[in-house]
């Protein structure tokens, strides 16, 4: 009431001209936008999928029309993700705003169709290198440096900051790592902080395994998380339970009773056929209707229409009317995480065309003894994004592989760059051609150093990243009958490139070179005129959501169905 009354008022001096826009937007923000917050934790076992939880509860309130943006806080001092191997930590995420971050904004984005920005990731690296530099400026003159209470406040006032920027209902905020790793806990201290200072509830992600030898689900270790956190002074509000099977009965009741949940409070988590399916799994739960009246929300209207959009996405993924076989060659591959967005723009791709995508993960150095039967299956062949030496020649012979027996070839950022070292070596007989990233000593460096990149020294934030802008520059091409315009924006993650030196050489040879940056210096896109292959030096699968598949993705899935039949 009183804050209608107080809108009231300042429309009235708006109106007066007493104060400027500017001012009136200001107030009218402060006064208005009142942000909820739910915190996502972790406990017993990392990779339990809180990206997937996190963004399944955004998905859930956009349902109802709220104004929801995820953070993330990530303990490691690294100021980014950028300087981390995918081996260990999964893929590097890049943003449109050049922000390298955690793999879990690719989650956000493909299930929100948002374009997020770098603010919302929030590091122990990025705290503590602003909190010096406030230290050396003279912010604290003549304190003691603290974690609580500066260190805490800096991080809730980051977040404040972004709550109101962007006027959100709801802020989802996803803890990394687990509960009880010294690395966050000073994120959920400010966490315990938030929550006196406004409307909070926790979320714990949590493990229930089951032992084959007594064929039951143990709680134990959900009730030792449980007091871990209420050591840190939070009392969750709900207990996800993740677990290979549906929760059982007993599990539940067990969980409720140590925590002194309601039952309903306790969810199920266990391993559904799609992520994409978790917030259709949560609603049937009630978890909607419990977050709205716990959170004091305004109540709005379900938009069933986006629901029903979203069902039946998750239904042609689940049973497609085909299916296809698309090899994977990477170096990664062991870790599945490495190249988790190539993974989900193939299904996202899938669900459009109503195609199952079984990916064949083949390791590329198992490829460079010249053995490449093991492609003699698949309908497609994808070469993704990589850096350094190992591995190189096994892409380059599965490249050679697919452009010889006519299979769709689709190459991403160095599957691009190795599309063109392969073209050089056996189509325009440049013998030993190279990138100089893997050869600086080749006689023909078809892909070389960008001259921005010459001098670099620090190699954090460095590369060519972020939203670019292509110009699709032959319209009778793969790439313009994808996109269908001739303007695109796909993010980077680079500092190699096509060496112009070799353009007309390999032109006059047939290979089409279909995209470019506007102003014409750099290539972007190159194709095999005689079959689908596509090469582009962007990463067209950062930008697919699961209801907006990247378009290549989609072409090259369809031309992996034409010629399976
Ligand atoms: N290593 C190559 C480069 O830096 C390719 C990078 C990538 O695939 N993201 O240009």
């Amino acid at each position: 009431m009183l804050r209608k009354t107080l809108i009231r008022f300042l429309r009235n001096i708006q109106k007066s001209k007493e104060i400027g826009k500017k001012d009136f937007y200001i107030l009218h923000r402060n006064i208005y936008v009142q942000t909820k917050f739910i915190v996502i934790l972790g406990s017993v076992l990392s990779g339990l999928g809180k990206g997937v939880v996190t963004s399944s509860i955004m998905k859930i309130l956009s349902f109802y029309g709220y104004k929801v943006l995820p953070v993330k806080f990530d303990g490691y001092l690294n100021y980014d993700c950028g300087t981390m191997n995918p081996y260990r930590h999964g893929e590097v995420f890049v943003l449109d705003d050049k922000s390298e971050v955690d793999m879990d904004f690719g989650m956000y984005e493909r299930f929100l169709g948002k374009n997020l920005t770098g603010e919302l990731s929030i590091t122990g690296g990025k705290i503590f290198s602003e909190i010096i530099e406030k230290e050396r400026r003279g912010d604290y003159l003549g304190n003691d440096v603290q974690i609580i209470p500066h260190l805490t406040d800096l991080i809730i006032e980051k977040i404040e900051k972004i709550a109101k920027r962007y006027e959100l209902d709801v802020m989802v905020i996803e803890v990394g790592g687990t509960v009880g790793d010294i690395e966050n806990s000073y994120f959920i201290e400010a966490m315990r902080q938030l929550a006196l200072k406004h409307k909070t509830v926790f979320v714990d992600l949590t493990y229930i395994p089951k032992l084959d030898a007594v064929g039951e689900q143990k709680t134990k270790p959900t009730q030792y998380a449980f007091k871990t956190i209420m050591g840190s002074g939070i009392m969750p509000n709900y207990i996800l339970c993740r677990s290979s099977e549906p929760l059982s009965e007993k599990a539940r009741s067990k969980i409720a009773l140590y925590t002194n949940l309601d039952k309903k409070r306790i969810l199920d988590d266990s391993d559904l056929a799609t992520i994409y399916e978790l917030p259709i799994h949560l609603l049937e739960q009630g978890f909607d209707k419990l977050i709205i009246e716990d959170l004091e929300l305004e109540k709005k209207e379900f938009n069933k229409q986006a629901f029903e959009k979203w069902k039946s996405i998750v239904e042609r993924i689940k049973e497609p009317s085909k299916r296809v076989k698309i090899a994977i060659v990477g170096k990664y591959v062991e870790l599945k995480d490495a190249y988790i967005s190539v993974k989900e723009a193939l299904n996202h791709a899938g669900a459009k065309l109503d195609c199952g995508v079984d990916i064949k993960w083949i390791e590329s150095e198992d490829l460079e003894k010249g053995d490449l039967s093991i492609l003699k299956d698949v309908d497609g062949i994808i070469v993704p994004g990589g850096f350094g030496k190992r591995g190189i020649e096994g892409k380059i012979n599965a490249i050679r592989f697919a452009r010889e027996n006519k299979i769709p070839y689709l190459g991403l950022c160095l599957g691009m760059q190795l599309m063109v070292v392969e073209y050089a070596r056996n189509v325009c007989g440049l013998e030993g051609a190279n990138s100089t990233e893997f050869n600086p000593k080749t006689k023909y460096n078809v892909i070389d150093l960008m001259p921005s990149q010459k001098g670099i020294k620090n190699k954090g934030g460095t590369m060519r990243l972020g939203s670019w802008k292509c110009e699709i520059v032959d319209k009778d091409s793969i790439a313009y009958r994808s996109y269908k315009k001739r303007f695109v924006y796909e993010r980077h993650r680079h500092r190699y490139e096509f060496n112009n030196k070799y353009r007309k050489l390999l032109k006059e040879n047939g290979l089409k070179i279909s995209a470019l940056t506007p102003d014409k210096r750099l290539v972007e896109m190159v194709e095999w005129r005689s079959q689908f292959g596509i090469g582009t030096q962007a990463h067209p699968e950062l930008k697919s959501k699961a209801e907006e598949p990247a378009p290549l993705f989609v072409s090259f899935l369809d031309a992996a169905i034409s010629r399976k039949k």
